[in-house]
Protein backbone atom coordinates (compact mmCIF):
# COMPACT_ATOMS: atom_id res chain seq x y z
CA UNK A 1 0.00 0.00 0.00
CA UNK A 2 0.98 3.66 -0.73
CA UNK A 3 0.97 6.66 1.70
CA UNK A 4 -0.25 8.70 -0.94
CA UNK A 5 -3.10 7.17 -1.91
CA UNK A 6 -4.01 5.82 1.93
CA UNK A 7 -6.75 7.92 3.73
CA UNK A 8 -4.56 8.41 6.82
CA UNK A 9 -5.97 11.75 8.59
CA UNK A 10 -3.48 12.66 10.74
CA UNK A 11 -4.18 15.67 13.32
CA UNK A 12 -2.33 17.33 15.90
CA UNK A 13 -5.55 18.37 18.03
CA UNK A 14 -6.63 16.24 20.46
CA UNK A 15 -10.47 15.95 20.26
CA UNK A 16 -12.13 17.65 23.52
CA UNK A 17 -13.78 14.79 24.88
CA UNK A 18 -11.25 12.42 24.69
CA UNK A 19 -10.50 11.11 28.26
CA UNK A 20 -8.08 8.14 27.35
CA UNK A 21 -4.67 7.95 26.03
CA UNK A 22 -5.87 5.54 23.74
CA UNK A 23 -8.60 7.97 22.15
CA UNK A 24 -6.35 10.54 21.77
CA UNK A 25 -4.03 8.66 19.60
CA UNK A 26 -6.71 6.73 17.56
CA UNK A 27 -8.08 10.01 17.05
CA UNK A 28 -4.53 11.86 16.12
CA UNK A 29 -3.07 8.54 14.16
CA UNK A 30 -6.63 8.55 11.72
CA UNK A 31 -7.45 5.60 12.84
CA UNK A 32 -11.51 6.27 14.02
CA UNK A 33 -13.78 9.17 13.84
CA UNK A 34 -16.80 9.51 15.78
CA UNK A 35 -19.91 9.91 14.14
CA UNK A 36 -22.29 10.54 17.69
CA UNK A 37 -21.79 9.75 20.99
CA UNK A 38 -20.35 6.43 21.27
CA UNK A 39 -20.50 5.42 18.13
CA UNK A 40 -17.32 5.26 15.35
CA UNK A 41 -16.35 4.64 11.71
CA UNK A 42 -12.81 3.08 11.54
CA UNK A 43 -11.10 4.27 8.83
CA UNK A 44 -8.30 2.17 6.84
CA UNK A 45 -5.18 2.03 9.57
CA UNK A 46 -8.11 0.62 12.13
CA UNK A 47 -10.09 -1.64 9.99
CA UNK A 48 -7.00 -3.26 9.27
CA UNK A 49 -6.06 -3.69 12.86
CA UNK A 50 -9.81 -4.83 13.71
CA UNK A 51 -9.10 -7.21 10.67
CA UNK A 52 -5.62 -9.12 12.10
CA UNK A 53 -7.38 -9.17 15.83
CA UNK A 54 -10.94 -11.02 14.52
CA UNK A 55 -7.93 -12.84 12.38
CA UNK A 56 -6.57 -14.19 15.60
CA UNK A 57 -9.60 -14.69 17.52
CA UNK A 58 -10.92 -16.64 15.17
CA UNK A 59 -8.37 -18.84 14.53
CA UNK A 60 -7.62 -19.52 18.53
CA UNK A 61 -11.33 -20.33 18.53
CA UNK A 62 -11.81 -22.67 15.38
CA UNK A 63 -8.63 -24.09 17.03
CA UNK A 64 -10.45 -24.99 20.25
CA UNK A 65 -13.24 -26.76 18.52
CA UNK A 66 -15.51 -24.02 17.84
CA UNK A 67 -18.30 -23.54 15.10
CA UNK A 68 -18.48 -20.29 13.26
CA UNK A 69 -22.38 -19.05 12.48
CA UNK A 70 -24.28 -15.72 12.32
CA UNK A 71 -27.23 -14.74 14.36
CA UNK A 72 -29.15 -11.31 13.88
CA UNK A 73 -28.60 -8.63 15.20
CA UNK A 74 -31.97 -7.57 15.34
CA UNK A 75 -33.93 -10.04 17.89
CA UNK A 76 -37.23 -10.58 18.83
CA UNK A 77 -38.03 -8.73 22.13
CA UNK A 78 -40.21 -12.32 22.77
CA UNK A 79 -37.38 -14.00 22.92
CA UNK A 80 -35.94 -11.43 25.99
CA UNK A 81 -39.44 -11.79 27.52
CA UNK A 82 -38.81 -15.75 28.04
CA UNK A 83 -35.78 -15.20 30.06
CA UNK A 84 -36.37 -12.20 32.14
CA UNK A 85 -33.85 -10.05 30.61
CA UNK A 86 -36.26 -7.78 28.69
CA UNK A 87 -36.50 -6.03 32.43
CA UNK A 88 -33.41 -7.59 33.58
CA UNK A 89 -30.81 -5.46 30.75
CA UNK A 90 -33.33 -2.07 31.30
CA UNK A 91 -32.66 0.88 29.47
CA UNK A 92 -28.92 -0.56 28.12
CA UNK A 93 -31.00 -2.50 25.56
CA UNK A 94 -31.88 -0.72 22.18
CA UNK A 95 -35.66 -1.44 21.26
CA UNK A 96 -37.64 -1.07 18.43
CA UNK A 97 -41.03 -1.89 17.13
CA UNK A 98 -41.53 -2.92 13.75
CA UNK A 99 -44.53 -1.97 11.45
CA UNK A 100 -46.42 -4.58 12.77
CA UNK A 101 -46.25 -3.38 16.06
CA UNK A 102 -44.12 -6.04 17.17
CA UNK A 103 -41.13 -5.62 19.63
CA UNK A 104 -37.40 -6.37 18.71
CA UNK A 105 -34.29 -5.43 20.27
CA UNK A 106 -30.83 -4.41 19.04
CA UNK A 107 -28.86 -7.90 20.43
CA UNK A 108 -26.67 -6.08 23.45
CA UNK A 109 -25.10 -9.69 23.48
CA UNK A 110 -26.94 -13.15 21.90
CA UNK A 111 -27.60 -15.75 24.63
CA UNK A 112 -31.26 -15.78 23.88
CA UNK A 113 -30.89 -16.34 20.31
CA UNK A 114 -28.23 -19.12 20.12
CA UNK A 115 -30.16 -20.53 23.30
CA UNK A 116 -33.25 -21.09 20.55
CA UNK A 117 -31.35 -22.41 17.75
CA UNK A 118 -30.21 -24.91 20.12
CA UNK A 119 -33.49 -26.06 21.08
CA UNK A 120 -34.68 -26.26 17.53
CA UNK A 121 -31.83 -28.02 16.63
CA UNK A 122 -29.94 -30.26 19.39
CA UNK A 123 -32.28 -33.45 20.39
CA UNK A 124 -29.73 -36.50 21.51
CA UNK A 125 -27.13 -36.46 23.77
CA UNK A 126 -24.43 -37.26 20.28
CA UNK A 127 -24.77 -33.96 19.13
CA UNK A 128 -23.09 -32.93 22.69
CA UNK A 129 -20.54 -31.36 23.41
CA UNK A 130 -20.90 -28.48 20.85
CA UNK A 131 -19.26 -25.00 20.79
CA UNK A 132 -21.19 -22.08 18.16
CA UNK A 133 -19.71 -18.52 18.07
CA UNK A 134 -20.17 -15.54 15.91
CA UNK A 135 -18.15 -12.33 15.50
CA UNK A 136 -20.30 -9.71 14.93
CA UNK A 137 -21.39 -5.86 16.07
CA UNK A 138 -23.76 -5.60 19.44
CA UNK A 139 -25.67 -2.74 20.62
CA UNK A 140 -25.97 -1.41 24.01
CA UNK A 141 -26.84 1.97 24.90
CA UNK A 142 -24.39 2.73 27.46
CA UNK A 143 -25.71 5.57 30.19
CA UNK A 144 -22.06 6.70 29.82
CA UNK A 145 -20.49 6.17 26.45
CA UNK A 146 -16.67 6.77 26.98
CA UNK A 147 -12.90 6.32 26.72
CA UNK A 148 -13.68 6.47 22.90
CA UNK A 149 -14.55 2.26 21.64
CA UNK A 150 -13.38 1.50 24.87
CA UNK A 151 -17.44 1.97 26.04
CA UNK A 152 -19.28 2.78 22.85
CA UNK A 153 -22.95 1.92 21.84
CA UNK A 154 -21.94 -0.17 18.95
CA UNK A 155 -19.18 -2.37 19.13
CA UNK A 156 -17.49 -5.78 17.61
CA UNK A 157 -17.65 -8.76 19.98
CA UNK A 158 -16.68 -12.52 19.62
CA UNK A 159 -19.44 -14.16 21.62
CA UNK A 160 -19.53 -18.01 22.29
CA UNK A 161 -21.97 -20.69 23.64
CA UNK A 162 -21.13 -24.57 24.97
CA UNK A 163 -23.93 -26.62 25.37
CA UNK A 164 -22.75 -29.56 27.03
CA UNK A 165 -24.30 -33.06 28.81
CA UNK A 166 -22.94 -32.59 32.05
CA UNK A 167 -20.82 -30.60 34.43
CA UNK A 168 -17.74 -32.23 33.23
CA UNK A 169 -18.42 -31.89 30.06
CA UNK A 170 -19.20 -28.31 30.85
CA UNK A 171 -15.80 -27.82 32.83
CA UNK A 172 -13.92 -28.73 29.80
CA UNK A 173 -15.61 -27.20 27.64
CA UNK A 174 -15.14 -23.84 29.55
CA UNK A 175 -11.22 -24.32 30.01
CA UNK A 176 -10.69 -24.33 26.27
CA UNK A 177 -12.38 -21.32 25.89
CA UNK A 178 -10.37 -19.92 28.89
CA UNK A 179 -7.05 -21.18 27.23
CA UNK A 180 -8.12 -19.96 23.93
CA UNK A 181 -8.40 -16.90 25.60
CA UNK A 182 -4.82 -16.61 26.97
CA UNK A 183 -3.51 -17.78 23.64
CA UNK A 184 -5.35 -14.96 21.97
CA UNK A 185 -4.60 -11.96 24.29
CA UNK A 186 -0.94 -12.86 24.40
CA UNK A 187 -1.07 -13.51 20.43
CA UNK A 188 -2.43 -9.32 20.30
CA UNK A 189 0.93 -8.52 22.63
CA UNK A 190 -1.42 -7.37 25.44
CA UNK A 191 0.00 -7.84 28.99
CA UNK A 192 -3.49 -9.06 31.02
CA UNK A 193 -4.46 -10.56 34.13
CA UNK A 194 -7.38 -12.61 34.97
CA UNK A 195 -9.23 -12.68 37.58
CA UNK A 196 -12.27 -14.20 39.15
CA UNK A 197 -15.77 -12.59 38.26
CA UNK A 198 -19.35 -12.81 39.24
CA UNK A 199 -21.77 -13.90 36.90
CA UNK A 200 -24.79 -11.83 38.29
CA UNK A 201 -27.60 -11.97 35.82
CA UNK A 202 -25.92 -13.98 33.49
CA UNK A 203 -27.58 -16.06 36.07
CA UNK A 204 -24.21 -18.82 36.19
CA UNK A 205 -21.77 -20.63 38.41
CA UNK A 206 -18.55 -19.22 37.62
CA UNK A 207 -16.69 -16.75 35.59
CA UNK A 208 -13.51 -15.22 34.45
CA UNK A 209 -12.74 -11.91 33.36
CA UNK A 210 -9.53 -10.62 31.56
CA UNK A 211 -8.19 -7.61 32.35
CA UNK A 212 -5.89 -5.21 30.96
CA UNK A 213 -4.19 -3.24 33.89
CA UNK A 214 -4.17 0.29 33.07
CA UNK A 215 -5.47 3.68 34.17
CA UNK A 216 -8.41 4.67 31.33
CA UNK A 217 -10.20 1.48 32.89
CA UNK A 218 -13.46 1.49 34.28
CA UNK A 219 -12.82 -1.51 36.31
CA UNK A 220 -11.23 -2.65 39.52
CA UNK A 221 -9.10 -5.17 40.18
CA UNK A 222 -8.78 -6.51 43.79
CA UNK A 223 -5.83 -8.53 44.61
CA UNK A 224 -3.28 -9.66 47.21
CA UNK A 225 0.39 -8.89 47.27
CA UNK A 226 1.40 -12.50 46.89
CA UNK A 227 -0.39 -12.91 44.08
CA UNK A 228 -2.66 -15.69 45.80
CA UNK A 229 -5.75 -13.35 45.02
CA UNK A 230 -7.42 -11.69 42.25
CA UNK A 231 -11.08 -10.65 41.48
CA UNK A 232 -12.88 -7.59 40.14
CA UNK A 233 -14.83 -5.25 42.38
CA UNK A 234 -18.41 -7.03 41.76
CA UNK A 235 -17.00 -10.10 42.98
CA UNK A 236 -13.76 -9.42 45.94
CA UNK A 237 -14.95 -10.93 48.85
CA UNK A 238 -13.34 -9.49 52.01
CA UNK A 239 -13.60 -10.61 55.78
CA UNK A 240 -15.66 -10.14 58.43
CA UNK A 241 -14.39 -7.06 60.62
CA UNK A 242 -13.54 -8.07 64.13
CA UNK A 243 -16.82 -6.89 66.84
CA UNK A 244 -16.22 -3.21 68.27
CA UNK A 245 -15.90 -2.67 71.41
CA UNK A 246 -18.18 -0.07 72.83
CA UNK A 247 -16.26 2.32 75.59
CA UNK A 248 -19.19 1.19 77.89
CA UNK A 249 -23.00 0.53 78.21
CA UNK A 250 -24.62 1.84 75.05
CA UNK A 251 -27.52 4.07 76.01
CA UNK A 252 -30.77 3.02 75.06
CA UNK A 253 -31.81 4.52 71.47
CA UNK A 254 -32.23 8.34 71.37
CA UNK A 255 -34.49 9.89 68.53
CA UNK A 256 -33.20 13.61 67.07
CA UNK A 257 -34.78 15.76 64.81
CA UNK A 258 -32.73 16.43 61.61
CA UNK A 259 -34.98 18.30 59.82
CA UNK A 260 -34.06 18.26 55.88
CA UNK A 261 -31.21 16.44 56.36
CA UNK A 262 -31.33 13.27 54.35
CA UNK A 263 -28.14 12.05 53.05
CA UNK A 264 -25.09 10.43 54.80
CA UNK A 265 -22.77 13.90 54.24
CA UNK A 266 -25.63 15.67 55.91
CA UNK A 267 -26.64 13.96 58.85
CA UNK A 268 -22.57 13.74 59.67
CA UNK A 269 -22.41 17.31 59.72
CA UNK A 270 -25.73 17.93 61.53
CA UNK A 271 -24.92 15.56 64.05
CA UNK A 272 -21.30 15.60 64.28
CA UNK A 273 -20.76 12.03 63.37
CA UNK A 274 -18.52 10.19 60.89
CA UNK A 275 -19.90 8.00 58.23
CA UNK A 276 -18.40 5.28 59.53
CA UNK A 277 -20.25 5.66 62.39
CA UNK A 278 -23.44 5.48 60.48
CA UNK A 279 -25.68 2.61 59.01
CA UNK A 280 -27.43 3.08 55.60
CA UNK A 281 -31.18 1.02 55.09
CA UNK A 282 -31.28 0.43 51.08
CA UNK A 283 -34.32 -0.84 50.25
CA UNK A 284 -35.28 -2.62 47.00
CA UNK A 285 -37.99 -3.98 45.12
CA UNK A 286 -37.35 -8.13 43.99
CA UNK A 287 -39.99 -8.91 41.55
CA UNK A 288 -42.65 -8.43 44.02
CA UNK A 289 -41.04 -7.97 47.17
CA UNK A 290 -39.34 -6.10 49.19
CA UNK A 291 -35.92 -6.52 50.78
CA UNK A 292 -33.54 -4.12 52.92
CA UNK A 293 -30.37 -3.88 52.83
CA UNK A 294 -27.70 -2.32 55.78
CA UNK A 295 -24.42 -1.12 55.08
CA UNK A 296 -21.67 1.04 57.03
CA UNK A 297 -22.13 4.85 56.06
CA UNK A 298 -18.34 4.94 54.88
CA UNK A 299 -19.07 1.52 52.53
CA UNK A 300 -20.81 1.24 49.42
CA UNK A 301 -23.37 -1.65 48.72
CA UNK A 302 -22.22 -4.20 45.99
CA UNK A 303 -25.47 -4.81 44.08
CA UNK A 304 -23.59 -8.00 42.59
CA UNK A 305 -23.47 -9.74 46.19
CA UNK A 306 -27.11 -8.52 46.73
CA UNK A 307 -27.86 -10.35 43.57
CA UNK A 308 -26.02 -13.14 44.47
CA UNK A 309 -27.25 -13.16 48.45
CA UNK A 310 -31.01 -13.27 46.60
CA UNK A 311 -29.62 -16.41 44.52
CA UNK A 312 -29.88 -14.61 41.04
CA UNK A 313 -32.66 -12.19 41.11
CA UNK A 314 -32.32 -8.66 39.94
CA UNK A 315 -33.05 -6.17 42.43
CA UNK A 316 -33.92 -2.37 41.91
CA UNK A 317 -33.73 0.46 44.09
CA UNK A 318 -37.63 0.82 45.37
CA UNK A 319 -39.40 3.91 44.18
CA UNK A 320 -40.45 6.39 46.49
CA UNK A 321 -43.88 5.03 47.24
CA UNK A 322 -42.21 1.87 48.31
CA UNK A 323 -39.78 3.11 50.29
CA UNK A 324 -42.49 5.46 52.27
CA UNK A 325 -45.09 2.36 52.66
CA UNK A 326 -41.98 0.28 54.27
CA UNK A 327 -40.38 2.80 56.29
CA UNK A 328 -43.27 5.08 57.08
CA UNK A 329 -41.33 7.80 56.12
CA UNK A 330 -39.87 10.02 53.55
CA UNK A 331 -36.62 8.81 51.02
CA UNK A 332 -33.30 9.23 53.79
CA UNK A 333 -35.04 8.62 56.94
CA UNK A 334 -35.41 5.01 56.49
CA UNK A 335 -33.89 2.53 59.38
CA UNK A 336 -33.27 -1.06 60.63
CA UNK A 337 -35.42 -0.86 63.75
CA UNK A 338 -38.68 -2.60 63.12
CA UNK A 339 -37.58 -2.96 59.54
CA UNK A 340 -37.51 -7.12 59.84
CA UNK A 341 -41.28 -7.22 59.71
CA UNK A 342 -42.07 -5.17 57.36
CA UNK A 343 -40.06 -6.55 54.32
CA UNK A 344 -39.31 -10.00 52.78
CA UNK A 345 -35.65 -10.49 53.93
CA UNK A 346 -33.11 -8.16 55.69
CA UNK A 347 -30.11 -8.47 54.29
CA UNK A 348 -26.96 -7.20 56.41
CA UNK A 349 -23.60 -6.68 55.52
CA UNK A 350 -20.88 -8.20 58.34
CA UNK A 351 -19.03 -4.77 58.60
CA UNK A 352 -22.71 -3.64 60.73
CA UNK A 353 -23.16 -6.51 62.46
CA UNK A 354 -19.70 -5.64 63.52
CA UNK A 355 -20.38 -2.00 65.01
CA UNK A 356 -20.63 -1.73 68.45
CA UNK A 357 -23.81 0.78 67.60
CA UNK A 358 -24.77 3.33 65.17
CA UNK A 359 -26.83 6.38 63.57
CA UNK A 360 -29.50 5.19 61.72
CA UNK A 361 -32.55 6.81 60.06
CA UNK A 362 -35.61 6.65 62.43
CA UNK A 363 -38.39 5.65 60.40
CA UNK A 364 -39.87 8.87 60.64
CA UNK A 365 -39.28 11.64 58.44
CA UNK A 366 -37.01 14.09 59.56
CA UNK A 367 -35.52 11.85 62.46
CA UNK A 368 -32.97 9.75 63.20
CA UNK A 369 -31.67 7.55 65.74
CA UNK A 370 -28.46 6.98 68.03
CA UNK A 371 -27.07 4.72 70.08
CA UNK A 372 -28.83 1.69 67.72
CA UNK A 373 -26.98 -1.18 68.78
CA UNK A 374 -27.23 -4.26 66.24
CA UNK A 375 -28.45 -7.48 67.54
CA UNK A 376 -30.15 -5.89 70.32
CA UNK A 377 -32.17 -2.73 68.45
CA UNK A 378 -32.60 -4.81 65.20
CA UNK A 379 -31.66 -8.71 64.71
CA UNK A 380 -28.40 -9.84 63.56
CA UNK A 381 -30.67 -13.33 63.28
CA UNK A 382 -34.07 -14.78 62.01
CA UNK A 383 -36.04 -16.51 59.43
CA UNK A 384 -35.59 -13.62 57.07
CA UNK A 385 -32.57 -12.03 58.07
CA UNK A 386 -28.78 -12.80 57.01
CA UNK A 387 -25.34 -11.05 58.01
CA UNK A 388 -23.49 -11.48 54.90
CA UNK A 389 -20.49 -10.17 52.64
CA UNK A 390 -22.68 -7.10 51.01
CA UNK A 391 -20.40 -4.44 50.44
CA UNK A 392 -17.30 -3.62 47.78
CA UNK A 393 -13.79 -4.37 48.69
CA UNK A 394 -12.40 -0.96 50.09
CA UNK A 395 -9.03 0.44 51.38
CA UNK A 396 -8.41 -1.64 54.28
CA UNK A 397 -10.10 -4.52 53.66
CA UNK A 398 -8.65 -8.15 54.03
CA UNK A 399 -8.84 -11.66 52.16
CA UNK A 400 -7.71 -14.39 54.04
CA UNK A 401 -6.60 -12.11 56.81
CA UNK A 402 -4.55 -10.40 53.65
CA UNK A 403 -4.10 -7.06 52.85
CA UNK A 404 -6.46 -6.30 49.28
CA UNK A 405 -4.83 -4.08 46.77
CA UNK A 406 -6.47 -2.24 43.79
CA UNK A 407 -5.61 -1.66 40.31
CA UNK A 408 -7.54 -0.04 37.24
CA UNK A 409 -7.94 -2.24 34.72
CA UNK A 410 -10.05 -2.86 30.97
CA UNK A 411 -12.19 -5.21 30.55
CA UNK A 412 -11.55 -7.28 27.28
CA UNK A 413 -13.06 -10.52 27.72
CA UNK A 414 -14.89 -12.87 29.74
CA UNK A 415 -16.32 -16.26 30.26
CA UNK A 416 -19.05 -18.32 32.41
CA UNK A 417 -20.46 -21.03 33.30
CA UNK A 418 -23.86 -19.90 32.75
CA UNK A 419 -25.48 -23.91 34.01
CA UNK A 420 -29.57 -24.12 32.80
CA UNK A 421 -30.99 -20.56 33.27
CA UNK A 422 -31.08 -19.93 29.63
CA UNK A 423 -31.88 -23.99 28.59
CA UNK A 424 -34.47 -24.56 31.11
CA UNK A 425 -36.73 -21.38 29.56
CA UNK A 426 -35.95 -21.87 26.07
CA UNK A 427 -36.70 -25.41 26.21
CA UNK A 428 -32.91 -26.22 24.89
CA UNK A 429 -33.28 -29.94 26.12
CA UNK A 430 -31.98 -33.40 25.01
CA UNK A 431 -32.53 -37.32 25.60
CA UNK A 432 -29.41 -38.73 27.38
CA UNK A 433 -27.83 -42.18 26.66
CA UNK A 434 -30.85 -43.26 28.74
CA UNK A 435 -33.72 -41.35 27.20
CA UNK A 436 -34.39 -39.08 29.96
CA UNK A 437 -34.89 -35.27 28.93
CA UNK A 438 -32.39 -33.03 30.41
CA UNK A 439 -31.56 -29.03 29.78
CA UNK A 440 -27.91 -28.42 28.19
CA UNK A 441 -25.42 -27.19 30.46
CA UNK A 442 -24.40 -23.81 28.57
CA UNK A 443 -21.22 -21.28 28.82
CA UNK A 444 -20.99 -18.44 27.36
CA UNK A 445 -17.60 -16.72 26.50
CA UNK A 446 -17.13 -13.06 24.69
CA UNK A 447 -14.71 -11.17 23.67
CA UNK A 448 -14.53 -6.76 23.10
CA UNK A 449 -12.19 -6.71 19.60
CA UNK A 450 -12.38 -2.79 20.03
CA UNK A 451 -11.25 -3.18 23.43
CA UNK A 452 -8.31 -5.43 22.25
CA UNK A 453 -7.18 -2.46 19.76
CA UNK A 454 -7.71 0.53 22.43
CA UNK A 455 -6.36 -1.75 25.07
CA UNK A 456 -3.21 -2.21 22.93
CA UNK A 457 -2.63 1.31 22.32
CA UNK A 458 -3.08 1.81 26.04
CA UNK A 459 -0.27 -0.29 26.41
CA UNK A 460 2.03 0.93 24.04
CA UNK A 461 2.47 4.82 23.16
CA UNK A 462 4.97 7.02 23.97
CA UNK A 463 4.84 11.40 23.74
CA UNK A 464 4.66 10.56 19.69
CA UNK A 465 2.50 7.93 19.36
CA UNK A 466 1.35 4.45 18.98
CA UNK A 467 3.83 1.76 19.58
CA UNK A 468 2.05 -1.12 17.84
CA UNK A 469 2.61 -5.12 18.75
CA UNK A 470 3.68 -6.67 15.44
CA UNK A 471 0.17 -9.11 15.61
CA UNK A 472 -2.29 -6.77 14.95
CA UNK A 473 -0.38 -3.43 13.63
CA UNK A 474 -1.84 -1.70 10.33
CA UNK A 475 1.30 -2.57 8.80
CA UNK A 476 4.44 -4.60 9.98
CA UNK A 477 6.97 -2.37 7.90
CA UNK A 478 6.70 1.25 7.17
CA UNK A 479 9.31 2.37 4.13
CA UNK A 480 9.98 5.69 4.55
CA UNK A 481 11.28 7.62 1.69
CA UNK A 482 12.88 10.85 2.37
CA UNK A 483 13.39 12.51 -0.72
CA UNK A 484 10.64 11.57 -3.00
CA UNK A 485 11.28 13.68 -5.49
CA UNK A 486 15.24 12.29 -5.86
CA UNK A 487 14.80 9.54 -8.43
CA UNK A 488 17.57 7.05 -7.06
CA UNK A 489 15.95 7.71 -3.55
CA UNK A 490 12.85 6.98 -4.62
CA UNK A 491 13.65 4.04 -6.76
CA UNK A 492 16.03 2.28 -3.79
CA UNK A 493 12.65 2.86 -1.48
CA UNK A 494 10.44 1.37 -4.69
CA UNK A 495 12.72 -1.61 -5.04
CA UNK A 496 12.84 -2.35 -1.04
CA UNK A 497 8.95 -2.03 -0.89
CA UNK A 498 8.67 -4.51 -3.93
CA UNK A 499 10.83 -7.16 -2.49
CA UNK A 500 8.83 -7.02 1.21
CA UNK A 501 5.91 -7.41 -0.81
CA UNK A 502 7.05 -10.44 -2.67
CA UNK A 503 8.04 -12.11 0.51
CA UNK A 504 4.79 -11.30 2.09
CA UNK A 505 5.53 -9.00 4.90
CA UNK A 506 3.05 -5.94 5.12
CA UNK A 507 3.96 -2.98 4.23
CA UNK A 508 3.44 0.41 3.58
CA UNK A 509 5.58 2.88 1.18
CA UNK A 510 5.52 6.52 2.57
CA UNK A 511 6.00 7.70 -1.37
CA UNK A 512 4.18 11.14 -0.53
CA UNK A 513 6.07 14.48 -1.58
CA UNK A 514 6.26 15.55 1.64
CA UNK A 515 9.48 16.69 4.00
CA UNK A 516 11.03 14.42 5.87
CA UNK A 517 10.75 15.92 9.39
CA UNK A 518 6.30 15.18 8.47
CA UNK A 519 7.02 11.22 7.27
CA UNK A 520 9.18 11.03 10.51
CA UNK A 521 6.67 12.55 12.83
CA UNK A 522 3.59 10.68 11.14
CA UNK A 523 5.53 7.25 11.40
CA UNK A 524 6.03 7.89 15.15
CA UNK A 525 2.18 8.77 15.51
CA UNK A 526 0.56 5.84 13.69
CA UNK A 527 3.43 3.32 15.24
CA UNK A 528 4.37 0.91 12.43
CA UNK A 529 6.74 -1.94 14.38
CA UNK A 530 9.76 -1.32 11.96
CA UNK A 531 10.55 1.75 9.95
CA UNK A 532 13.04 1.74 6.89
CA UNK A 533 14.10 4.85 6.16
CA UNK A 534 15.72 5.88 2.87
CA UNK A 535 17.10 9.14 2.45
CA UNK A 536 19.72 10.49 0.46
CA UNK A 537 22.75 11.02 2.52
CA UNK A 538 23.12 7.33 3.58
CA UNK A 539 21.91 6.29 -0.43
CA UNK A 540 25.17 7.79 -1.34
CA UNK A 541 26.97 5.26 0.73
CA UNK A 542 24.61 2.61 -0.19
CA UNK A 543 22.74 2.28 2.85
CA UNK A 544 19.77 2.84 4.21
CA UNK A 545 18.60 2.71 7.66
CA UNK A 546 16.19 0.38 10.14
CA UNK A 547 14.91 1.56 13.17
CA UNK A 548 12.42 -0.50 15.39
CA UNK A 549 9.23 1.95 16.82
CA UNK A 550 9.93 0.26 20.24
CA UNK A 551 13.34 1.51 20.76
CA UNK A 552 15.32 4.27 20.00
CA UNK A 553 18.68 2.73 18.30
CA UNK A 554 18.87 2.11 14.70
CA UNK A 555 21.04 0.63 12.59
CA UNK A 556 22.42 0.99 8.82
CA UNK A 557 22.56 -2.09 6.34
CA UNK A 558 23.50 -2.09 3.08
CA UNK A 559 21.05 -1.35 0.79
CA UNK A 560 21.26 -4.53 -0.83
CA UNK A 561 20.42 -6.97 2.00
CA UNK A 562 17.58 -4.31 3.53
CA UNK A 563 14.34 -6.42 2.77
CA UNK A 564 16.35 -9.72 4.35
CA UNK A 565 17.42 -8.04 7.56
CA UNK A 566 13.66 -6.71 7.32
CA UNK A 567 12.24 -10.15 7.18
CA UNK A 568 14.29 -11.74 9.92
CA UNK A 569 13.23 -8.66 12.27
CA UNK A 570 9.44 -9.64 11.13
CA UNK A 571 9.70 -13.04 11.68
CA UNK A 572 11.45 -12.72 15.04
CA UNK A 573 9.22 -9.95 16.47
CA UNK A 574 6.21 -12.36 15.69
CA UNK A 575 7.79 -15.55 17.29
CA UNK A 576 7.94 -13.26 20.60
CA UNK A 577 4.04 -13.29 20.18
CA UNK A 578 3.60 -16.88 19.33
CA UNK A 579 2.48 -19.15 22.19
P1 LIG B 1 -18.65 -3.81 31.12
O1 LIG B 1 -18.68 -4.38 32.52
O2 LIG B 1 -17.37 -3.14 30.78
O3 LIG B 1 -19.86 -3.01 30.80
P2 LIG B 1 -19.72 -6.30 30.35
O4 LIG B 1 -19.23 -7.16 31.45
O5 LIG B 1 -21.12 -5.83 30.38
O6 LIG B 1 -18.72 -5.07 30.15
P3 LIG B 1 -19.89 -8.53 28.56
O7 LIG B 1 -21.37 -8.60 28.51
O8 LIG B 1 -19.14 -9.51 29.36
O9 LIG B 1 -19.46 -7.04 28.96
O10 LIG B 1 -19.38 -8.47 27.04
C1 LIG B 1 -18.23 -9.18 26.55
C2 LIG B 1 -17.14 -8.22 26.14
O11 LIG B 1 -17.62 -7.19 25.27
C3 LIG B 1 -16.52 -7.47 27.30
O12 LIG B 1 -15.56 -8.25 27.95
C4 LIG B 1 -15.91 -6.26 26.62
O13 LIG B 1 -14.63 -6.57 26.12
C5 LIG B 1 -16.86 -6.00 25.46
N1 LIG B 1 -17.76 -4.86 25.73
C6 LIG B 1 -18.81 -4.84 26.58
N2 LIG B 1 -19.41 -3.64 26.57
C7 LIG B 1 -18.73 -2.88 25.68
C8 LIG B 1 -18.89 -1.53 25.21
N3 LIG B 1 -19.88 -0.75 25.64
N4 LIG B 1 -18.01 -1.07 24.30
C9 LIG B 1 -17.02 -1.86 23.83
N5 LIG B 1 -16.82 -3.13 24.24
C10 LIG B 1 -17.66 -3.65 25.15
MG1 LIG C 1 -18.22 -8.76 31.36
Amino acid sequence: MRYSRLLVPTVKEIPADAEATSHKLMIRAGICRRVASGTYTYLPLGQRCLLKIIAIVREEINRAGAQEILVPSLQPLELWEKTGRSTDYGETMFRLDDRHGKGNVLGPTAEEVFTYLAAGEINSYKQLPINLYQISPKFRDEFRPRFGVIRSREFIMKDAYSFDADPESLEKSYRAMYDAYCRIFTRCGLEYVIVEAESGEMGGSGSHQFTVPCESGEDTIVYTEDGSYAANLERAAVDPLPKEQAAGEIPTPQEVETPNVGTIEAVCEFLKTEPKDMIKTLVYAVEDEVVAALVRGDHELNPEKLTQTLGGAHADLADEATIERVTGAKVGFAGPIGVADKVSSLIIDHAVAAMAAGVTGANKTDCHTRNVMPGRDFPLEGDNVVVTDLRCAGEGDTHDGKKLLFKKGIEIGQVFKLGTKYSVKLGAKFLDEQGAEKPCLMGCYGIGINRILASAIELGNDDNGIIWPISIAPFEVLVTCVNQNEEDVAKAAESIYQQLLDSAVDVLLDDRALRGGIKFKDADLIGIPIRVTVGKRSLAEGKVEIKLRCESERQEVVVEEAADKVIAIVADLKEKLKV
